[in-house]
């Protein structure tokens, strides 16, 4: 299965591939946590997208164009995977048709996770992450057994510098601009399943299943 998640910052993309790479065994392609590696292991790339990830702006298609590229050729992602985080802009997506098309691949759904501002703002402002493992948890929502401190490796958890107050309101903005327009692409094309994700974890987690598993092409 080849699956995009969309969603703007804070929907619960991470958090829901991860129970999808559990079920079905694909890879999660995150362009944010490849973008992040690189910032971390302090790389050309690293340094020149970390100037935009700080502000809360996109880094350029042409960079993330690139990564995913190459990422999705690789040997783990061929029964599939599941996009987080890109295509963020039309010129992404219509890279993506090229690149799949080149493969003789084509995409199976595009889930739009549904949720309101408010549980936005609360996920954003409320998500810590471990700098080590990069775990992520929750301060109302996901806790971990230990008051700041990671349940995978022991370390202290921190806040990601994007998700601050002064930079979440400037990644909203951007999604609806650059984003958003993403929801009529994929919906021309009949891809499009809008999945309401508010309520339950679990009762979130069957409806995107059975998003999945009704509409997905293999
Ligand atoms: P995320 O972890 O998906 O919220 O991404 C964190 C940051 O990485 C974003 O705010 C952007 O600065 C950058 N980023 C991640 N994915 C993309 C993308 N597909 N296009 C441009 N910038 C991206």
């Amino acid at each position: 299965m080849r699956i995009i998640l969309l969603g703007e910052p804070g929907a619960g993309k991470g958090t829901y591939s991860a129970e999808m790479v559990k079920k079905y065994g694909i890879p999660q392609i995150s362009t944010g946590d490849m973008l992040r590696a690189a910032v971390k292991a302090g790389t050309t790339l690293g340094r020149q997208a970390q100037e935009f990830m700080k502000k809360g702006e996109l880094v350029p298609d042409s960079v993330v164009i690139g990564l995913i590229r190459e990422r999705i050729q690789q040997s783990d992602a061929t029964q599939g995977f599941i996009l987080d985080g890109f295509p963020r802009t039309v010129p992404q997506a219509e890279s993506l048709e090229k690149t799949l098309e080149g493969m003789g691949i084509t995409l199976s759904t595009v889930l739009k996770i549904e949720v309101s501002k408010a549980l936005l703002l609360k996920r954003l402002t409320g998500r810590r992450v471990c700098p080590n493992c990069g775990a992520t948890y929750n301060i109302d929502t996901m806790r971990p057994q230990k008051e700041g401190i990671c349940d995978k490796c022991g370390k202290e958890l921190v806040q990601r510098p994007d998700d601050r107050p002064e930079t979440i309101e400037n990644r909203l903005t951007i999604y609806q601009k650059d984003t958003a327009p993403l929801i009529e692409f994929y919906e021309k094309k009949g891809l499009l399943k809008r999945v309401d994700c508010e309520g339950e974890y679990e009762e979130v987690l069957e409806r995107l299943f059975s998003a999945l598993e009704k509409t997905a092409r293999v």
